[in-house]
């Protein structure tokens, strides 16, 4: 298939892709596939109104018939999910069994969605007051202006539009500059969903504005917008907090992580083996969960380590669009740069390298391939304090668990953890309010790859947001409490006495 066959099997047109001013390149060789036009800021204003009018009407349709558009998008995506899962290959350059995830990740949060439909309970509350009943109802909140991040050009926008439009709520995608096309792509699957759904769907329900960051600032800066659910770096996201808080917006921040893997004595090496590669080369490190740091007890160390390396000098670099790759290129030269940069860093600060240079330089001269780097760090030193995009491995030694789970929380980012052990003493351990301080921590399971039913999402620099299964859809909906007289009294609350 060439590049423009994957295009027009999504159905972009000539429109969309030619004659604009957004270059967009593939990372699976650097060249250009399209010149995509970019909305303005008054085009942003304008679809803020259309979806103004837009949540008017959608609120009052009953949720569970809400449902019944997600049922329907849910089902578009099935049957495009080999084309889509290959257009977010061909634009950020995950290998194609990780796109083809990502999209399937879309139809599991849209079932999941489905079901939440008819269960988005409240709550009745005991009144203190004789003759008086409480309840706690959930209504839909607005307009949900979504911003994601390049490395995950379909699924996360899927992770909020599908329970924002449960929910009674409009949902405007702003995705990154860097990969356009899956959006644009989405859109049109939207509008077929919405088209089968029939005439309750207002005009406006859901919309993509395709550019920079500025498109972004016009949605924090609108009151219009009740939510800003916003995917991306640890920097974009204290814009967007600082932006949200001169209106106190709500926002949901799903920032940059910095996960580490604890191998504890115990741990069945061979599988921690391929946790441990699966999660530090997938997406070739540009995961927000991809695993960074590696914290081995010192009596194993030795034993894993070296393994590991052999293990990544036989790994399968090459075009994520063939079968058999394992690891892809990176989004782009500046990503390599920072790659390069940290590896440099790591040196100075006493780290010995294993890997880590270009790759594929005579097939791809204008891509960005890399070898996956195992560093050796004498120390948790402030190049592993960092989030680089790339497939960086610090690993390091511990002699006790709470050293090692010291070193785990030591970091400004509290996203995704995970310790491979045999010892329930320590699993539990781990899990404890002493243990792990990261949104997600898992046992004998890499940091990467989470399954939608829970919630998704992470502490300190990570940003608090929530995303995906569990309650998460709460975010998207506005809470009432209610109290209900139906005495002829008016007994006041706390017994205050007030004659008048
Ligand atoms: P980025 O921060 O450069 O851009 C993300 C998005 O934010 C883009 O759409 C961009 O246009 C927009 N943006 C930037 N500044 C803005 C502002 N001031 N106001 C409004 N919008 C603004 O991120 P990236 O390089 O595309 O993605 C990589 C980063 O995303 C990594 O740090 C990664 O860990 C993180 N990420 C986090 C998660 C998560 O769920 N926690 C998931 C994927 C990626």
């Amino acid at each position: 298939m060439t590049y423009q066959d994957i295009l027009d099997a999504c159905g972009l047109t000539a429109a969309e892709t030619t004659g604009g001013t957004l270059s967009v390149t593939t990372p699976v060789d650097g060249s250009e596939i399209a010149r995509a036009p970019m909305h303005s800021v008054a085009d942003a204003e304008a679809a803020i109104a259309t979806g103004v009018r837009a949540f008017e009407a959608w609120r009052k349709v009953p949720a569970p018939r809400r449902g019944e558009l997600v049922r329907l998008l849910g089902e578009e995506l099935r049957r495009e999910k080999e084309n889509l899962g290959r257009l977010v290959t061909l634009e950020c350059g995950k290998i194609y069994q990780e796109g083809l995830g990502e999209v399937q990740e879309m139809i599991d949060i849209c079932d999941f969605a489905v079901g939440l439909s008819r269960q988005l309970y409240g709550l009745t509350i005991a009144s203190e007051r004789p003759g008086h009943s409480m309840r706690e109802t959930w209504h839909p909140i607005g307009i949900c202006g979504i911003i994601t991040a390049f490395n995950f050009p379909a699924a996360p926008w899927c992770w909020n539009a599908a329970l924002a439009l449960v929910c009674g709520d409009p949902v405007i995608a702003k995705p990154s500059e860097k990969t356009p096309l899956t959006q644009l792509a989405i859109q049109k699957i939207c509008d077929r969903a919405v088209a089968a759904f029939g005439d309750d769907a207002p005009k406006g329900l859901i919309q993509t504005l395709i550019g920079e960051r500025d498109l972004g600032e016009v949605l924090t800066a609108s009151r219009d917008v009740a939510l800003i659910s916003a995917t991306g770096s640890v920097p974009m996201g204290k814009a967007v907090a600082a932006d949200m808080s001169k209106r106190l917006g709500k926002t949901i921040l799903e920032l940059g992580g910095n996960n580490a893997m604890i191998v504890a004595p115990s741990a069945d090496l061979e599988m921690a083996v391929r946790a441990i590669v699966f999660s530090a080369v997938g997406t070739a490190g540009q995961r927000c969960t991809s695993l960074r740091r590696l914290i081995v007890h010192e009596d194993v160390y030795d034993q894993l380590v070296p393994r590991l390396a052999k293990v990544y000098e036989g790994l399968a670099i090459g075009n994520p669009l063939e079968a058999g790759t394992l690891v892809g290129p990176l989004i782009d030269a500046g990503a390599l740069s920072a790659m390069d940069k940290a590896l440099e860093q790591a040196r100075a600060e006493g780290g010995t390298v294993h890997g880590g240079g270009r790759a594929l330089t005579d097939q791809f001269p204008d891509a960005a391939y890399v070898s996956p780097a195992i560093v050796e760090m004498p120390a948790q030193s402030d190049v592993v304090h960092t989030e680089t995009f790339a497939p960086i491995l610090y690993a390091m030694k511990y002699s006790d668990l709470d050293e090692a789970i010291a070193l785990q929380n030591a970091v400004p980012q509290g996203l995704s953890s995970c310790i491979f052990s045999t010892d329930v003493r320590e699993t539990e351990y781990f899990l404890s309010a002493q243990g792990s301080d990261c949104g997600i921590a898992n046992v004998n399971i890499g940091p990467s790859g989470a399954e939608i039913g829970g919630a998704f999402g992470g502490e300190k620099e990570t940003g608090g947001g929530r995303e995906s299964g569990s309650d998460a859809w709460r975010a998207y909906m506005r809470r009432q409490t209610s109290t209900v007289n139906f005495s002829r009294e008016l007994p006041l609350a706390q017994g205050i006495s007030f004659e008048i």
